[in-house]
């Protein structure tokens, strides 16, 4: 979580309002990511029995939490948590606290988990949860109050077996620690309840970094497998925070040129490429990548834009719409945020050649590590970060890999989101039809 991420009136998900579908001050999510899913279901021919159950939320909860700020006033929040799909595994997914938060929106990520889960092949449902305030206006203090009181209310939903959350958007390790210290209050010492926890609370080495790692291995697979050389290639990243940060530096590590950094206040630009550790002690010093000595100032929209190989957009949902995708010059668009591709932008950039590998296959790694956060603190036992690792690149190429056949093994050529949904709705509907 960047603590000053404080997003501007008119931000990524705030644009203005005249058509309803793409430009709406507020993007239905969930209408993009039933698109998606309705796309790979027609597709496989999907029983219609089977789509309604695998489109179906199983539980929804919506909650108050009342929070006395620090200046004695009482603030009400809503918060809310999705179950998807419990029909592979308990509920897994992210915490995401943003003012924007809603219940489609968190209904639309609570899905998103359960196709990511099963085409990573990990042994969850899907589960997404949000409270809609601003992280970078509380205190230390409201902070804290205002998660306690959401792990009380939703309390009778999670379970080691049941629900098991994990940071998102706004979120970070010290909010998963109150998260379990709070749930721990109830029911007993339970680090399994809550994944990307601070290690020295069982969280498990190599969480923090995992979902900016596996987008560094899926961009890296990628690159292989449409004949561009990572080495060298032009990178912008939009957002830098947990994912956008930890990818900007291990895609730097192996040779990439990240000429362009972004957060909710601006970019900077370095056509020769950006010295990611001095990135950070910007950071450090002013709270965002904004003004750095010896870079070109550009804006979000101006990122998106630039002359790149690859783009990763890492910060929130709908940052390239019908209106901009035109603008794109990148060869290769990789999500690292969840749904920042809208549907009409996609086709846009489909027809234009342009490769966009989906959310659920780029930004896995995070649930990944989640899941040998949960096994090792169920077993009680600590892996070493090089397992860690080497796990997660197992997962990761396994998934690229099955992805990628399907995209290209029939006689058309199936975009790679929609052979990325068939994957997943495969094992889904397998499992779902075992059960009725
Ligand atoms: P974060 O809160 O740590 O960072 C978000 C970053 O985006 C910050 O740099 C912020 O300044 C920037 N940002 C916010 N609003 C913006 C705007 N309007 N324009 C430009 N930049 C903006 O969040 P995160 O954990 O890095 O998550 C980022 C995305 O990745 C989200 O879509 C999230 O759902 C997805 N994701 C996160 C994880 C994870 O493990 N944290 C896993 C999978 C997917």
């Amino acid at each position: 979580m960047t603590a000053v991420a404080t997003p501007p009136k008119k931000a990524l998900v705030s644009k203005p309002v005249h058509e309803q579908d793409e430009r709406s001050a507020h993007l239905d999510f969930n209408r993009i990511t039933d698109e998606q899913f309705q796309a790979a279901a027609d597709h496989m021919k999907l029983e219609k029995e089977i789509q309604l159950l695998l489109r179906t939320p199983y539980r929804e909860l919506v909650v108050q939490i009342p929070v006395r700020m620090d200046d004695g006033r009482l603030e009400l929040f809503h918060g809310y948590r999705v179950q998807h799909n419990g029909v592979r595994g308990p509920y897994k997914g992210g915490i995401r606290y943003h003012p924007e938060v809603d219940l489609g929106e968190v209904r639309s990520l609570a899905g998103l988990m359960t196709w990511k889960t099963a085409l990573v092949d990990l042994p969850f449902g899907g589960a997404k949860g949000g409270v809609s305030c601003d992280p970078g206006k509380l205190s230390r203090h409201e902070l804290q109050s205002l998660t306690r009181g959401f792990t009380q209310k939703i309390d009778m939903a999670l379970g080691v077996y049941r629900d098991i959350v994990a940071p998102d958007a706004g979120t970070n390790p010290q909010v998963m620690a109150w998260i379990m210290d709070e749930y721990g209050k109830k029911h007993g010492y339970t680090p399994a309840i809550v994944t990307g926890k601070p290690v020295a609370l069982g969280g498990s080495l190599g969480r923090e970094e995992a979902t900016g790692r596996g987008v560094t291995m899926i961009t890296a697979e990628a690159c292989k497998a449409y004949g561009m050389n990572l080495r060298g290639a032009k990178v912008a990243i939009q957002g830098f925070g947990n994912v956008g940060s930890w990818t900007a530096k291990l895609i730097a590590e192996l040779g990439a040129k990240v000429v362009a950094v972004s957060d909710v206040f601006g970019g900077i630009f370095r056509p020769e490429g950006l010295d990611i550790e001095k990135v950070f002690e910007h950071i450090k010093k002013t709270g965002s990548v904004v003004a750095m000595h010896g870079t070109q100032s550009i804006d979000n929209e101006q990122l998106l834009a630039l002359d790149v190989d690859v783009l990763i957009p890492a910060a929130l949902g709908g940052s390239i719409d019908r209106d901009n995708a035109d603008n794109v010059k990148a060869k290769l668009i990789v999500e690292a945020a969840n749904s920042p591709v809208t549907p009409r932008a996609e086709e846009k950039l489909n027809q234009r050649g342009i490769h966009i590998i989906p959310d659920i296959l780029a930004n896995a790694g995070g649930v990944t590590v989640s899941y040998f956060e949960w096994v090792q603190n169920l077993q009680q036992f600590h892996w070493s970060l090089e397992k860690v690792n080497e796990e997660l690149q197992l997962r990761m190429l396994q998934a690229w890999k099955r992805v990628y056949e399907r995209s290209t093994s029939g006689h058309a050529k199936l975009p790679l989101r929609t052979a990325a949904y068939c994957e997943a709705l495969d094992k889904v509907a397998q499992a779902t039809r075992h059960r009725f």
